[in-house]
């Protein structure tokens, strides 16, 4: 690594890592007036948020996050006026979860029309979805928050626990009797990768669930690279530098600062400090466990999946794998490390909103499916049988595909040990010890250096928390500011 063009006398705070999160704690320390330079090892900065052409020319991929339940509902991303600053489409249809015979569950941006269309179970799924729904911001407040730290809203924290608890439990099917709803709240609690039921994944599935029902699922204009690219003029515009191309391998190479913030996992800041971490915090940091991985697979289309439910075929993602039964099977199969025979796959369909995406008249797909962590399985073709189960027709609409095991996924990323796309297993545990047990979990033993990546809490998703939080701290303890910069676009 070097040391880059500008001096290093005067640098407050470097920055390893230029995700969302990396990003969000070098915009929050250069707002607060301090000099910060980021340094990443990819040749583009983004990390999880970035866009690239995958498979053809003029065909945009996400290459991870594609959509952002969380764009609107970020306390970061609230305060940096995110919404100001970039475009988003949201689509009507949050998410479709197709099932044999030709229907699908549709959950619009309207709690009261996917009650209607939900039949027999309407009532249920209302019932339980809307506190959730109507409370979103409060959701979005605790669950983005160290769950050490006391909610401000008890009231909705309690009908979101209880809810959780049920829908995390055996009992979860008691209060429905038809497929598509149980099917919707398993096809979204598992974006986790966890076992079902388990109530961390339904925790999580009913937060996106509010998001999906309240504010929608926003899709940025051009690709999530537009959210990294908003970040990044504002650090340049406050002083801020980045250096591309630049692997840090030890906090010895970090050049003089008063604070480092690392975008990294807890596993590569073992690796990065040597022996200078206390015994008790490295243990605990070894101690991090990741989860399981993913397999990602890209496709250029020359015409829109042709769903045969017409619901899907407006929605903004979809989950694909049948039945909740059908779901749990595939998930636990994946935690028990077996791939599945029929997987659950992710879809966005990005191209549908935004013309930006493909060539005029044609679309690109984003999908991808959890595997056992590891894997080297190229699992291409399964996608492809189950998107074709539900859209009969798909195969003669694939141009190019690009696909990455979850070996490649790690490759790629190191912050995706295994493929592990959530930097840490988001069990209830690791989501109350992430990666360790502390009110300021962001702050390390280590003078000045602290952790912002997924892998500390509130975790994974891209809302530049972790970052936030982490810049926050380190005002707070290394540069005695306990007032939040303003971060608001300066019109
Ligand atoms: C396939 C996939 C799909 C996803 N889908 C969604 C989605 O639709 N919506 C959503 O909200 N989230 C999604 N996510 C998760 C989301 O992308 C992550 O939670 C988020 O990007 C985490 O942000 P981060 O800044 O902590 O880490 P990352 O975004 O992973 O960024 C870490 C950065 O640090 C760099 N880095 C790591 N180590 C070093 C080092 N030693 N030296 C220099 N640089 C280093 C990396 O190159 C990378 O740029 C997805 C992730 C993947 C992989």
């Amino acid at each position: 690594m070097s040391t880059g063009t500008r001096s290093t006398a005067d640098l407050d705070a470097v920055v390893v890592g230029a995700g969302p999160n990396g990003l969000a704690a070098a915009v929050t320390l250069a707002r607060a007036g301090l000099k910060v330079r980021v340094y990443e090892r990819a040749d583009q900065a983004g990390g999880g948020a970035a866009t690239k052409e995958l498979t053809l020319p003029g065909f945009w991929h996400d290459v991870c996050s594609a959509v952002h339940p969380m764009a609107f509902e970020s306390r970061f991303f609230r305060e940096f006026g995110l919404r100001r600053r970039v475009e988003f489409v949201t689509p009507d249809i949050s998410f479709a979860h197709p099932l044999d015979g030709g229907r699908a569950g549709i959950a619009y941006r309207d709690l009261a029309r996917t009650r209607d269309e939900l039949g027999r179970d309407g009532r249920a799924y209302e019932s339980l979805m809307r506190p959730l729904v109507e409370h979103s911001t409060e959701v979005a407040e605790f669950t983005g928050s160290s769950l050490l730290w006391i909610p401000r809203d008890i009231p909705t924290a309690l009908a979101f626990g209880l809810r959780a608890l049920e829908q995390g439990s055996p009992a979860w099917k008691a209060r429905f009797q038809d497929d598509a709803a149980p099917a919707m709240l398993t096809g979204v609690a598992a974006h986790t990768i966890l076992s079902q039921p388990s109530i961390a994944a339904a925790g999580a599935g009913l937060a996106l669930g509010a998001y999906a029902h309240a504010r929608g699922w926003p899709i940025p204009v051009g690709g999530s690279q537009a959210i990294i690219d908003a970040m990044l003029d504002d650090l340049r515009s406050h002083g801020g530098e980045i250096l591309l191309g630049q692997e840090v391998s030890s906090l010895r190479e970090i050049p003089a600062a008063r604070v480092t913030l690392l975008d990294v996992t807890p596993r590569a800041l073992v690796r990065m400090a040597g022996d200078a971490l206390p015994p008790g915090y490295r243990r605990a940091l070894q101690n991090f466990r990741y989860g399981g991985g993913v397999a990602k697979v890209d496709f250029a289309l020359s015409d829109a999946v042709p769903w045969a439910d017409p619901g899907a075929r407006q929605a903004g993602t979809v989950h694909v794998g049948g039945t909740r039964d059908e779901v749990a099977d595939a998930e636990n199969d994946v935690n028990r490390g077996r791939l599945p025979e029929r997987p659950y796959v992710l879809v966005s369909q990005p191209s549908l909103f935004d013309a930006s995406r493909a060539p005029a008249g044609k679309h690109t797909l984003w999908t991808y499916t959890h595997v056992p962590a590891g894997s080297r399985v190229d699992r291409q073709e399964a996608v492809i049988r189950q998107i074709e189960r539900f859209a009969p027709g798909f195969r003669d609409t694939i141009l190019a595909a690009g696909s990455r095991n979850a070996v490649e996924v790690e490759r790629h990323n190191p912050n995706y040990p295994g493929g592990d796309i959530a930097a840490g297993a988001p069990t209830l545990w690791q989501i109350v010890r992430r990666p360790v047990l502390s009110p300021d979990p962001w702050r390390t033993p280590l003078r000045g250096v602290y952790l912002a990546s997924a892998s500390v809490a509130p975790g994974p998703g891209v809302h530049g928390l972790p970052g936030w939080f982490a810049a926050r701290s380190a005002l707070r303890h290394d540069f005695g500011t306990r007032a939040l910069p303003d971060l608001s676009p300066r019109d």
